[in-house]
C-alpha cells in the first residue's frame, strides 16, 4: 500500500518547552534546519555585516508573542535543542527588547585553500527588531509574486550581507511540532511491515496476522527506526516518566502563570481540595482535574512537557496516565501498551485530519487526546481493540467543532481547564465504550476523524488560533 503511515511513536510524543508544539517546538526546530542550512553556506569577505530576519505569518504572526515563538525561534539560531534547552533561560531571551545576541555563523568555505586552521567565528548580532509578526494571514499573502502560503503557520529566515540575499527558506509549523520545508521533499521511511493508512486498515491486518494491536504498532516502529523492542520501551518509560514529572512538579507550583492575563495556578488546590472531600467520587473527579491541570499549567508556563499529540493538550494524557499509575496501580507493561494505542490514534488522526489547531481548531489538539487517552485507558486495561476503536471514537465525537480561541494568544484561557475536561472526557468515554456493545457501534474511527477534518475545513479561520475569534475576544476584562 502506498501512502502508509511511516509515523514513529517518538515523533508523536517528544518532549520540549510548551506553550505550543506549533508556535514553540516547531519554530524552534526550523531555526535549527536554518541553522545548519546557514552552516553549509561560502561566504565571501566583504567586510559587511551579516543579518538573519525572520518573518512570521498567519497564526504565527497573530497568537506567536503569546506562545513565545519568537524566543523559541532565537533559542533554536543559538543551537539550543527543545529537548534539551534551559525552558528558565528560553522564556528570559528578548525580554529586553534593545538586548542584543550573537548568533555564531562560521561557514566551512571561509578558509584559504591550504589554511589547515579552522575560519575563525564569525557572529551575527541579532535584536527582537529582528523577528517580523506580519499582519496579514497567511491564505491572504501573495507570496514569490503569486502563490499563496499553503499553511497558516508559516515563517521565513532570509541571511544577507548588505544588500545581497545568501540564503532564503520558508518553512511551514504543521501541528505537533513537525516540520516542513518549502522546496525541499521529506525523506520517506521504509515501508513498514504492517502497512495500513486508517483504523479499518489497521483491523484488517489485526484479523489476518492474529498480531495484538501493540505488537503491530511495535513491530512497526522497529522497522520505521531501526530501534530494538528494548529502546522503544526505554524510550516509552523515559516519556511516561516525563509526563509524570510535569503533573508532580505542577502539583507543587503555586503563583500566577507569564502573561497579562494574570492568571492563577490551580492544580495544587484543587489537589488539596480534593483530600478534603467526603465523596469518593467528587475526590477521584478532583484528582483527575488536578493531575491534568498540573501538566496544563506546566505547559503554559513555557517548562518541558510532553506532546501528546501537542504541547496545548499536554495534560491530557498525563491526566489519565497518573490517574491509572496512582489509583490504578497499573504495571509497566500495561503503561507501555496503553502508549501504543494512544499513539495509533494519533498516527490516523494526523494522516486523515490534522493535530493543528491552527488548521482545524482544538478538536484536532484536545479533541484528540482525549482520544488517544481514552484508547490508552482502554487498552492499558486490557479492552479488545473493538472497544479501543470505540471509546476513541466517542472521546473524539463530542469534541468535534471545538475552536481554538486562545485568549490574548496565551495557551491559558480556555487551555488549561479544557485539558482537564479533555481528561475526564477520555475516562467517560471509556467508561461508555465498556457498557457498548462493539459489534453495534454506529460510528467507526475512520468516520469521526473524516468528520474533523471536513469540520476543520469549514471552520471559520478566526476560530483557528488566530484569537480574533470566540473566548479570544469576548473575554475583555482579561
Ligand atoms: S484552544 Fe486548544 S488548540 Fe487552541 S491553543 Fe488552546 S489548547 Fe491549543
Amino acid at each position: 500500500m502506498n501512502n502508509c503511515i511511516t509515523t514513529s511513536i517518538f515523533d508523536i510524543f517528544k518532549t520540549g518547552p510548551g506553550p505550543s508544539s506549533s508556535h514553540t517546538i516547531g519554530p524552534m526546530k526550523a531555526a535549527l534546519l536554518f541553522r545548519d542550512a546557514m552552516a553549509k553556506l561560502s561566504l565571501n569577505s566583504t567586510g559587511e555585516s551579516l543579518e538573519i530576519d525572520v518573518h512570521l505569518f498567519g497564526s504565527l504572526s497573530l497568537t506567536g508573542k503569546g506562545h513565545g515563538t519568537h524566543k523559541a525561534i532565537l533559542g533554536g539560531l543559538l543551537g539550543w535543542e527543545p529537548e534539551s534547552c534551559d525552558c528558565n533561560l528560553l522564556s528570559r531571551l528578548l525580554e529586553e527588547t534593545e538586548k542584543i545576541y550573537e548568533i555564531p555563523f562560521n561557514p566551512k568555505a571561509k578558509t584559504k585553500p591550504l589554511e589547515t586552521k579552522p575560519a575563525k567565528t564569525q557572529f551575527i548580532k541579532f535584536t527582537s527588531h529582528h523577528i517580523h509578526f506580519e499582519k496579514v494571514g497567511a491564505k491572504q499573502l501573495p507570496f514569490d509574486g503569486a502563490k499563496q502560503l499553503p499553511f497558516s503557520n508559516t515563517l521565513t529566515f532570509k541571511l544577507s550581507q548588505g544588500n545581497q540575499l545568501l540564503l532564503e527558506k520558508e518553512y511551514y509549523s504543521i501541528g505537533g511540532g513537525f516540520i516542513q520545508c518549502k522546496g525541499e521533499i521529506e525523506q520517506e521511511r521504509e515501508r513498514p511491515p504492517h502497512a495500513y493508512g486508517n483504523m479499518n486498515q489497521l483491523r484488517k491486518i489485526l484479523r489476518k496476522t492474529g498480531l495484538t494491536l501493540s505488537q503491530v504498532i511495535l513491530e512497526n516502529e522497529q522497522a520505521l527506526t531501526g530501534k530494538s523492542k528494548k529502546q522503544i520501551y526505554e524510550g516509552l518509560d523515559n516519556i511516561i516518566g516525563a509526563m509524570c514529572t510535569s503533573v508532580e512538579r505542577g502539583l507543587l507550583t503555586d503563583g500566577v502563570l507569564p502573561g497579562p492575563i494574570g492568571l492563577l495556578r490551580k492544580a495544587r488546590i484543587l489537589m488539596e481540595n480534593s483530600h478534603h472531600m467526603k465523596q469518593e467520587t467528587g475526590r477521584f473527579l478532583a484528582m483527575l482535574n488536578a493531575y491534568a491541570m498540573a501538566a496544563s499549567e506546566e505547559n503554559a508556563a513555557g517548562q518541558r512537557v510532553v506532546t501528546a499529540p501537542t504541547s496545548g493538550s499536554a495534560g491530557v494524557m498525563p491526566g489519565v496516565i497518573y490517574l491509572l499509575t496512582h489509583q490504578y496501580h497499573l504495571s509497566r507493561e500495561q503503561l507501555r501498551e496503553g502508549m501504543l494505542a494512544a499513539a495509533a490514534i494519533a498516527f490516523i488522526a494526523k494522516k486523515n485530519a490534522s493535530i493543528s489547531g491552527a488548521e482545524v481548531g482544538c478538536q484536532g489538539e484536545v479533541g484528540v487526546a482525549s482520544s488517544m487517552a481514552a484508547a490508552f485507558m482502554t487498552y492499558a486495561l486490557e479492552g479488545p481493540v473493538k472497544k479501543v476503536e470505540n471509546a476513541a471514537e466517542i472521546a473524539l465525537e463530542h469534541q468535534l467543532g471545538m475552536t481554538c480561541d486562545p485568549v490574548g494568544g496565551y495557551v491559558q484561557i480556555p487551555c488549561i481547564e479544557r485539558n482537564a475536561v479533555g481528561a475526564v472526557t477520555a475516562v467517560n468515554a471509556y467508561i461508555l465504550a465498556e457498557a457498548g456493545d462493539p459489534a453495534r457501534q454506529k460510528i467507526t474511527f475512520d468516520e469521526v476523524v473524516e468528520t474533523m477534518m471536513e469540520t476543520g475545513q469549514d471552520m471559520c479561520t478566526r476560530y483557528k488560533e488566530t484569537a480574533l475569534g470566540g473566548l479570544a475576544v469576548c473575554c475583555v476584562s482579561c
